[in-house]
């Protein structure tokens, strides 16, 4: 199976340029944030957010499961339930950057993603896919982009789906969410040292599909 790594920070267009790339190489397109989204959700539902033990407990009772239409689109259920656009809303956010910092969390999605990457050509998306999810990935690439860049891409993003933030909240919070994935204790993020680094900030959307297409190209031939 071929196994790609992207993985960089929030709003780097990960998801846009490797959903994209997957299709037009007929691989799935895995967002494994979509999962520790899922997690923070019912973290939240259940009022046990700012409390690891409760959500290390809580992890008992929660089933995640991700499913994939015949378009590729990715569908992530809790306990049987589609809460794929639930998971998208800036507290989710937050509450999956702090959830993916528990080990035990991290435990708990692994073995999920791993077995899609075993029966599937997949382009995985994620902070910490070529250092730990799929060492063995080819091409492992690291997509980036300046915070200033990737707040004002969120920031529309947000704004067209009707939601109200300002750009000076969403970078605080791009730069919040940096910090706490690249400096947590266990799968920070950080590129491996054969990633291949992909700089978005100067490129266009297509640019940058076309960039990751290549690169892919290049690497698994
Ligand atoms: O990519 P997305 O913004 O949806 O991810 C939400 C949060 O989930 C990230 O800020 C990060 O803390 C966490 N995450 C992670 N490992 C992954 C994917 C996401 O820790 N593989």
């Amino acid at each position: 199976m071929i196994n790609v790594a992207i993985d960089g920070p929030a709003g780097a267009g990960k998801s846009t340029i490797a959903k994209a790339a997957a299709k037009a190489l007929g691989f799935i397109y895995v967002d494994t944030g979509a999962l520790y989204r899922t997690i923070a959700l019912n973290a939240v539902r259940t009022g046990v957010i700012d409390d690891t033990d409760k959500i290390i407990e809580m992890l008992g009772c929660t089933d995640v499961k991700l499913g994939f239409a015949d378009d590729g689109t990715q569908c992530v259920y809790l306990n049987g339930e589609d809460v794929s656009s639930q998971i998208r809303t800036p507290e989710i956010s937050m509450g999956a950057s702090k959830v993916s910092a528990i080990p035990k969390v991290r435990e708990f999605l692994l073995d999920l993603q791993r077995d899609i990457a075993k029966e599937n050509n997949v382009i995985m998306d994620g902070r910490d896919i070529a250092t730990v999810v799929l060492p063995d990935a080819k091409p492992k690439i690291f997509l980036y982009a300046s915070p200033e860049c990737r707040a004002e891409r969120r920031y529309k993003e947000l704004i067209e789906k009707g939601e109200s933030v300002s750009y000076e909240d969403v970078l605080a919070d791009v730069n919040q969410r940096d910090y706490q994935d690249s400096h947590r204790e266990i799968a920070p993020l950080k590129p491996t040292e054969n990633s291949v680094m992909a700089d978005t900030s100067s490129l266009t959307l297509d640019e940058s599909i076309d960039l990751i297409i290549n690169v892919i190209k290049e690497n698994i031939q």
